[in-house]
Order: C-alpha cells, then structure tokens, then sequence
C-alpha cells in the first residue's frame, strides 16, 4: 500500500453519498482505504490481521509440520488454516484481513445499536450515534415525510435565474468532501483542506474536479457500444429521479443533464495525470480564477462556499476549473437547474423514499455494480453513521476494543522501528551520504499515530435529533464542513487523524508527514498486546515497517520532512538503487503460479522492496526490544521461529484460480506465497529454521537481495 499525499474525509464515505455507499456495499473491501490513497492503492490495504485468537503464542494450531519450512515456508506456516478454511459464498478471496473486517463491523454494528436501544445522557456520543441510527432506521417516518425535507433546497435550486446567482448556489456545494486521491467530487468542485505542496506552515484550499454522477470520464467519452448502452440506461435513471422531484418533461431534461455532465467528464484531466501528483501542484491566487477560468461568477461562487477570504488555492486539474466554469456562461440555467435538482435528491437518496433509495440502487448498485441484493437497511445506516459521526463511534469502539495499554504496547514496538531504521538508513549502501541526511531528518520528523487520536472530534455543537433522519445528515454535513474550514485558520495539524479507529487500515500520509494503524488493524492474530512480542513484530511490526519504508522509497522521495514537494534522492542514487532492485525484479520473475502465468517482478517491485525493508526492520527492532534477555520457547518454537513464522502467517490467503491470475496481472503486490518468501532474502530466517542447500528455497549469499 502506498500513499502520494493523502488524508481522508471518513466523511464522505458515509453521510450517504452514493458512490461510497455503492462501493461499500459491492464489496470493495480495499473503499475506504482507497479513497485514502487513490489509484495506487492497489488490492493491498497495507496491515493483515485477525482469524482465531491464540494469546501469547504465534497461531501453532494453523501450520502443517508435515511440510519442511526450507521447502515451502507458506505452506509449512499456513497448512492446517489453509486445508481447514473454505472461502465463504460470494467471495472470490479470503483472507485474514477480510475476516478482520468482519470481526470490526459486527463489533461496530453492536455498539451502534447498543446507543440506540439504551437511552443516554443527552449531548452525550452513545446519544448521537444512537439517535442517529434510530432516525435512519425510522423508515415510516421517513416515508411519511415524502419529499418534504428537500422543499427549501429545491427551492433554492428553483430560484436560479442568471449567472450569479447559478454561481452562488454552486459555491454552496463546495464541501469538504474529498481527500488527497478523490477521482471525482460529489460536487462540480470538491475542497480539500491541506497544507500547500510547497509551504507547510499553513493549510490551503485545495480544489477537485467532480460533479459526474457515473464513477468517471472514461464513462462518457468512451465511444464501445457497452458504455453508449451505459449512459442510455444513465439518462433514464435521470429521468426517473426527476420524475421524482415533480419536474414535467423529465425525459427530455434527462437528455440534458447527460450532455451538460458529458461536457463536464470532456474537461476534467486524463486519468493519466492521476499519477503524476507534480500535475496537480497547481498554485493559483483568488484573482487567477477570472483570469485562467472564465464564465462563473466567482466572487459570489467563493463568497457562498466560505472561503472569500482567501488567497492561495492549489487547483489540481485545472482543465476542469476552466471547463466547468465555462460552461456555467454557455449551458443554459435551466439545464443546470435540473442537473442540480437531479444530484440533489441522488445525494439524499438514502433517507428519501423508498421508491427513490429503491431507483437508487437498481443503477448504483444492480447494474453499475452487478450486486442483486440491495443491502439491509441497518448496513445503510452504519455506513452513514461511520462517515457523519465517525470518531465518535471510534471513541466507542476503542473504548471497549483497545485499551491505552494496547496503545502503549504498540507504540513501543513503533519506537523500535524507529530506532532499527535509523540504523539500517545510516548504512544504506546505495544511498549517498548527503541523501542519508535528508532520510534520517525525514525520519526524526515522521509522525507515527497508533489506535485512536490523542484528542477526538468534539462534536458538542452537532445536534442529532432522534427523529429527524434528514436533519441529522444536513447538520452532520455542516459540521464537518465548518470544521474543515476552521483548518485554514490553524496551523496545520499532522495529527488530524485520516482514518476512523474502527476501520481496520493505516494510512500513510506524504504531506503532512505521518502514518496513521487504526485500533481495529492492531488484533489478533495481527497485534495482540497482551501476546508475544515476537509475533507481534513478526505480523504487525513487519506491516508498520512495510509503510513506513515507502516514506523514503521510490515514493516517498519525492516528499521532504515537512511535507514540501520536491525530489529528494540525487541521480545517483536513483540509478544505485535500480541496479539493487533488478535481483530482486529477477527472483520473482521466477515464481510461476500457473505453467502459464509467471509474476511480473517489474510490476511488484516496489512493493516487494518495501516487504523485504519491513521485514528486516521489523527482525532488528525485535532484538532491540528484548534488550539482551534469552529466547524463550512457546508452542515448541523460538522467538526467532516465532517472528518469521507470524510474518508468513499474515500474507495466507485463499483466491480461486480468476482471482489469483487477476492479482498476477494487474496488481501491484504479489500473491501471498511469494511475500511470505521475503524471508529467503533474510540470513537470520536460514539461522532459525536451519536452512540448508538442499532446501527448495535456500538461496547463496550472494543471491540474497539486499536493498535495505
Ligand atoms: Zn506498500
């Protein structure tokens, strides 16, 4: 897992909006930390954790001893799981980490409807999360309601008449609601509230293209029939929600809204850009908009979205800012009235009508996403829950799951980390020395949080009113908006945590400088506080120490100590570098899964260096932390036996054969055997478990890679 410049909005993910929701539900397990860390997020969310508990020992039980750990390591480490566990119906994978998820939802699931059916002191967070659940599920309130509370908004959007006052609604959807790797904003424009790529003293306003409400541009601009047939079966979708909100004509209103949004998906920048944050390092001052992007009013566009008085502004497709806001002077108030109308009732499709949340799902759901079954109701409602009042729940959460002990347990083990990788950055041998320093004053600057915040969202000013399921969503919204306005007078905070202690997930964050390992990632058999330090490091540590070496990968160089934009590696190193990763590029070039398929050890190597940079860093910070004390014995295995043997644990995983051809052409992390056989690059695995030359994987000195 990797990061360019990350933050979250846990926000978005579950006030209601669609995309989230949709995504969510159809099973995109990797969502939340993917809108973290965007298109190269891949298929890995980073940390693996959680099937049966074993405290204090690695998970013995699930090895097969019968196999020779020289021979097929995996296999000897995972044999009796692998044989006993099937994958569930409807899943083509299963692994720890999706069992974690599980464990962390029916957790969450339970504390949410434990606030609701127990009464709380008001103002309380058992009454906000409860009251709020209570309201979503009040499903004959909200029909009896009908399209009721979305009258003052309508009509708002109604009493459009010219271009400035098109532009002062329009300012109104500029919410905070995207993060550092959104594709495409709820709205015409998403903000994101950052420090600057290049001044890390104060947050800035960072702006987004948006505003399609199919997942993205390839959508419209794809001329396959498959996408025609797409967006034909899009524009009746928008005819039926406009039928919806009472507007005549909706059919041919539809085939308006489909061309404005066609215009809009034409501006926004190639998907290729997506990669390269330095295209989206784009300073413009308040006055460069009427200049650069002509056609909205952008004195009352800014002044009603909240930020009139700002200056700086880092525009990251500036493509889109110019087109959308030129067709703001072309397209017609009409059309923009219906397209507004059309996403307005969309993004509160969930606490509308049956009818609307039923129209909702059969496009978002059945036919963009192939999922039949529209999900319960109570699975629509913690989603909203986790996003509109997200630490709160956390606060619940770790309140009973992760007590300041586990917090403090993992910390340590991160200092140690810390600690090992100094050392291992001091004597790098591909690095010069000059480049150390900037890596070790990266280092020292790295802000490492573990569990939960140190100091949570205070949510005292959100009212949420057991009743009123659309009001709680609208102020929910409007908090979180004011708060993330409220950072542009602040210094810019590095510990704003990005992601809810629930989720089971890390973050890293390029810019500001910091990594974030929720409560709900730090389990068994993953992290257990009360268990063996050598597993713990072996399984979580290796994980920790995987992110955290991005920050001074091929990644992260890219990204100072504070921050600040800017290539920090030299040419040299850069090319020593290559040269180092080219063995490792070879050995898993030689790992065959089918007779048919090998891997691509091009295409994975950034990842496998940072598995074989966790899993050294992690075995050092081991020794550090068992300060001279002998090696015990638990479950018949050594500390050293331990560690290496949690490592291969967390990487099993069961795939049918689709699904792991996909993994080997398309993803950027190899399959779960072969980062398991990081360990064949390690010399102490071949002291702990007596590797000899005969072994299958036993591999000479000289063949060991040794980047890190
Ligand atoms: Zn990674």
């Amino acid at each position: 897992m990797q990061s360019r410049n990350a933050t979250s909005t846990a926000a978005s993910a579950a006030s209601g909006r669609r995309w989230p929701l949709h995504r969510a539900l159809a099973g995109t397990s990797t969502f939340l930390l993917c809108a973290l860390l965007g298109a190269i997020c891949g298929s890995s969310v980073l940390l693996i954790a959680g099937t049966r508990l074993d405290p204090g020992s690695a998970n013995t039980f699930e090895m097969d001893r019968s196999i020779k750990p020289g021979d097929d390591f995996y296999g000897y480490a995972n044999g009796g799981w692998l044989g006993t566990v099937a994958i569930p119906a409807g899943y083509a994978s299963y692994d720890t980490r999706a069992m974690l998820k599980e464990k962390s939802s029916r957790r969450v699931r339970d504390l949410i409807q434990e606030a609701a059916a127990s009464p709380s002191v008001n103002g309380s967070i058992a009454q906000k999360v409860g009251d709020y659940y209570a309201s979503f599920m009040d499903a004959d309130a909200i029909e009896a309601r009908g399209m009721t509370p979305l009258r003052d908004e309508l009509a708002r959007v109604s009493a459009i008449s010219n271009k400035t006052s098109l532009s002062a609604y329009l300012g109104t959807t500029l919410t905070g609601e995207v993060d550092g790797f959104t594709a495409n904003a709820d709205h015409i424009f998403g903000l994101w509230i950052n420090q600057g790529f290049e001044d890390a003293s104060r947050n800035v306003v960072h702006l987004w293209q948006g505003g399609l409400g199919m997942p993205e541009r390839g959508y419209y601009v794809d001329s396959s029939p498959k996408m025609a047939a797409l967006r034909a079966h899009y524009q009746t979708h928008i005819s039926v929600v406009l039928k919806f909100a009472g507007i005549a004509d909706p059919e041919s209103r539809a085939a308006r809204v489909l061309s404005l949004e066609s215009r809009i998906a034409q501006a926004f920048a190639p998907d290729a850009d997506a990669t390269d944050v330095f295209k989206q390092d784009n300073s413009w001052k308040r006055g460069d908009f009427a200049i650069k992007a002509p056609g909205m009013d952008w004195d009352a566009y800014f002044k009603s979205a909240g930020v009139a008085d700002q200056l700086d502004f880092t525009v990251w497709q500036p493509s889109a800012v110019t087109g959308v806001s030129a067709l703001v002077e072309t397209e017609s108030a009409d059309t923009w009235k219906d397209y507004l109308t059309f996403h307005l009732v969309e993004h509160y499709a969930a606490i509308l009508p049956k009818a609307i949340a039923n129209e909702d799902f059969s496009f978002y759901g059945t036919f963009l996403s192939g999922v039949q079954q529209a999900p319960e109701r109570k699975q629509l409602a913690i989603a909203a829950i986790n996003g509109a009042l997200g630490q709160a729940v956390g606060e619940l959460y770790t309140g009973r799951y992760f007590p300041p002990e586990a917090k403090s347990r993992a910390q340590a083990m991160v200092s140690d980390l810390i600690s090992a990788f100094r050392t291992r950055i001091s004597s790098l041998e591909w690095m010069s020395p000059d480049t150390k320093q900037k890596a070790l004053a990266k280092l020292a600057a790295l802000e490492v949080d573990i569990g939960y915040p140190d100091r949570w969202i205070d949510y005292s000013t959100l009212d949420i009113v057991r009743s009123d399921a659309f009001g709680n969503m609208r102020r929910a919204e409007a908090f979180l908006h004011a708060r993330n306005l409220t950072k542009l007078k602040q210094p810019v905070d590095p510990i704003e945590w990005p992601i809810n202690p629930q989720v089971p997930g890390a973050v890293i964050m390029f810019s500001p400088n910091a990594e974030f390992f929720s409560a709900a990632i730090l389990q068994p058999p993953y992290f257990d506080w009360k268990g063996d330090a050598a597993s713990n490091y072996g399984s979580a540590g290796a994980g920790m120490a995987h992110e955290i070496s991005h920050s001074f990968d091929e990644l992260g160089n890219i990204y100072d100590a504070h921050g600040r934009l800017g290539s920090w590696w030299t040419a040299e190193d850069r090319a020593k570098y290559g040269v180092a990763a080219q063995k490792l590029v070879t050995q898993f070039n030689g790992y065959c899964p089918f007779a048919d398929l090998c891997l691509n050890g091009k295409q994975i190597l950034t990842e496998n260096i940072a598995d074989l940079a966790g899993l050294l860093v992690a075995h050092d910070a081991w020794i550090l932390s068992q300060k001279g004390k002998p090696d015990t014995l638990i479950g018949g295995q050594t500390g050293e036996q331990r560690f290496f043997l949690a490592f291969a644990q967390r990487w099993r995983k069961l795939q049918n054969e689709s699904a792991l051809r996909e993994q080997v052409k398309s993803d950027t992390h190899s399959p779960g055997e072969y980062r398991s056989d990081t360990v064949r690059n390690v010399d102490a695995w071949y002291k702990a478990y007596q590797i000899a030359p005969i072994d299958r994987l036993y591999l000479k000195p000289e063949d060991r890679v040794r980047i890190w």
